[in-house]
């Protein structure tokens, strides 16, 4: 919708579309034998799995739209223009440790403003902006999708505690430092096997929250919180 608006008017609206995206992430996860599923083969997917469609109004916000038309009245086309230091950052993800011992991860976005119709960002990508293994840790990411894809940062965070046996800080403070150097700016939430739990960001702040077991409940935004 946001290439098409890019390139001229709408002509049409766009169909209803799955209203909780991480439903559908884990109605693909345990309802169908597939990873991923991705454009109408996944809308199909989620209207004969029930799950609730919503129209565009229901995606609709104003901050986001007039986002959209500052970039435009930039004509910021440029993909490194993305992840420009003004750009603030909208994913919501979670994680979590449940009694048994599995991990969890979920992830949902609406993109970053001003991509391409079809680009595709980390957040979906397991092992990019998300990933979770009972062994390791799970993680959410947010931050310029591109670099979360091409560090392979959720996967990397879990390999680093798996193998080199780092805290869920340790992993993931070295791997947003990486990333940061490859021009990347992000943050990502993780929680360990033995529930430890992160965060880590290179951006001025992320909105936060911990619920753990021990009562430890807090919330945050700027980096020195
Ligand atoms: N990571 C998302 C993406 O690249 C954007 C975000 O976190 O707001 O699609």
């Amino acid at each position: 919708m946001v290439a098409r608006a890019m390139q001229g008017p709408l002509l049409a609206l766009p169909p209803p579309a799955t209203r909780h995206p991480i439903s559908l992430a884990r109605a693909v996860m345990e309802d169908s034998p597939h990873v991923m599923m991705a454009a109408s083969g996944a809308d199909e997917f989620s209207i004969e799995q029930g799950l609730e469609q919503a129209g565009p109004d229901w995606f609709h916000t104003q901050e986001r739209f007039d986002q959209l038309q500052q970039f435009l009245s930039r004509n910021r086309a440029d993909a490194s223009d993305l992840a420009g230091a003004d750009y603030k950052f909208g994913t919501v993800g979670a994680v979590a440790l449940d009694m048994e011992g599995n991990l969890a991860a979920g992830t949902s976005t609406g993109g970053m403003t001003g991509k391409l119709y079809g680009r595709v960002g980390d957040s979906p990508v397991i092992g990019a902006g998300t990933y979770a293994d009972n062994r390791a840790c799970a993680v959410s990411a947010t931050g310029a999708g591109e670099y979360y894809i091409r560090e392979g940062v959720a996967h990397e965070i879990c390999a680093r505690i798996r193998f080199l046996g780092e805290s869920p800080q340790e992993a993931a403070d070295f791997v947003q430092a990486e990333t940061l150097e490859m021009g990347g700016s992000g943050g990502v939430i993780v929680v360990g096997a033995d529930g430890d739990w992160a965060y880590s960001f290179n951006t001025p702040g992320m909105y936060r929250g911990v619920a753990a077991r021990d009562s430890h409940v807090s919330v945050g935004i700027y980096g020195d919180e």
